[in-house]
């Protein structure tokens, strides 16, 4: 018998969970008692995301289908796998997204999607839901279209002409992962249409010169996903990777899914899921990279086995590790020093060196501005405070990790 909208709803929306590209948090429950019909649906599939002028939308996040062709290893939706499935039409894609913003309960659609016989084929069905919401509902809504990599270059440039932001997942940090754990695809080909993508994007930005307009091409840009914990790659490996494809392809955004792994003796997989917490602290370290000056080396220099540490965010980890360094002087320092200052971050020092041109700062301006003194005082000097040898204290490491959680025993 055909499951219900609903019923399909909810398959293919916890489905798209494991997706991370859009998604600062998870699904989250909304009520909609009281509006009747498909508002029912305890919010399945929405999530939140961030549009490119910084501010928090809900999205419809959702697969096309949870079908696939292919055998990724660490998928849930690998065809292998013995997980419900479920399929939308193309017509009940853009039905559920108009009937979700008109109701106010979205501001936008997340679509990804299984590989249904083709790459292309799936690529097409993605591409007409894009096209028909824009230029047949004039729907203004922000839209997310994750990519078919394989899929040819045309569909993704179409795609392009309709979505917000596309995103092409690079799947795992090291093309020897890929081809153990993916093997159907090809890392050489994903870099390939991130580069076409990256061009494409650029040449629509420029002003024509006719207009002196820009055209509209995935004005949010393109992101990627790594997964991570699939395979042995340690965390210096994964933000190298990062930093490479920040670099070279011009990404927005970097997004860390922790893998979950599918109980299957046949694929060889590990079956130990990774804490979440290696996610938050890999994207504490992009964040490093990418706004504070660290580079890649640096922030994975603190422990020989390359991973970061998990008790500790990567920033105080580098100055715990780098004590020499400190203290450093707030009213003297170099904006480039004071980003690397534990618990001062980039409005903060905005702030402290708009306010240095006016007055010699104190800790109690620091907390005016927000500073956690307690995080910060170890390592800074200012008016009235210097931290004499606390730096070099050798149990400063133990006054920063958390405290051991009691265990129940009920
Ligand atoms: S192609 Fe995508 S949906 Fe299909 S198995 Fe691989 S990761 Fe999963």
């Amino acid at each position: 018998m055909k499951k219900s909208l609903k019923e399909r709803l909810a398959i293919l929306s916890d489905a798209a969970k494991y997706d991370a590209s859009c998604a600062s948090s998870g699904t989250v429950r909304r009520s909609s008692a009281g509006s009747g019909g498909l508002g029912s649906t305890e919010g399945s599939g929405i999530c939140h995301a961030y549009a490119p002028d910084g501010r928090c939308i809900s999205l419809l996040k959702i697969l096309m289908t949870n079908f696939c062709i292919y055998d990724c290893a660490y998928c849930i939706n690998r065809s292998s796998s013995n997980v419900e499935r479920a399929r939308f039409s193309v017509e009940e894609v853009i039905w559920l997204t108009l009937e979700f913003y008109r109701r106010n309960y979205i501001e936008g659609l997340f679509l990804s999607s299984g590989i249904i016989r083709s790459s292309d084929h799936t690529m097409e069905e993605m591409v007409r839901i894009a096209r028909e919401l824009r230029t047949t509902h004039n729907f203004r809504g922000y839209i997310h279209l994750k990519s078919i990599p394989e899929a040819s270059p045309h569909l993704i440039e179409e795609a392009g002409l309709y979505a917000d932001r596309l995103s092409l997942n690079i799947e795992l940090p090291t093309d020897a992962g890929i081809a153990r754990y993916a093997p159907e695809k090809q890392p050489a080909g994903i870099r390939r249409s991130m580069g076409a993508l990256r061009l494409k994007i650029e040449e629509m930005g420029d002003k024509t010169l006719q207009t002196k307009r820009t055209r509209r091409f995935a004005p949010a840009g393109q992101s990627t996903q790594m997964i991570v914990g699939a395979d042995g790659a340690n965390d210096a490996t994964i933000l190298g990777t990062s930093a490479r494809l920040y670099g070279s392809y011009g990404l927005k955004r970097v997004y860390y899914s922790a893998f979950s792994p599918i109980p299957d003796s046949s694929k060889n997989l590990p079956l130990i899921k990774p804490p979440l917490m290696r996610e938050h602290r890999l994207y504490q370290a992009d964040w490093l990279y990418r706004f504070y000056g660290f580079n890649v080396g640096e922030i994975t220099s603190t422990r020989a086995d390359g991973m970061l540490d998990l008790d500790l965010d990567p920033k105080l980890a580098w100055a715990l590790g780098h004590r020499e360094q400190f203290p450093v002087d707030v009213n003297k320092a170099e904006r480039e020093m004071l980003l690397r200052v534990p618990g001062l971050g980039t409005k903060t020092v905005k702030s402290i060196l708009s306010s240095r041109r006016f007055t010699r700062l104190r800790l109690e301006d620091l907390k005016r501005l927000g500073v956690s003194l307690k995080k910060v005082q170890p390592f800074i000097t200012v008016d009235g405070w210097t931290p004499h040898r606390l730096v070099d204290r050798p149990d400063l490491r133990a006054m920063f990790q958390p405290k051991p959680e009691q265990l129940s025993l009920l």
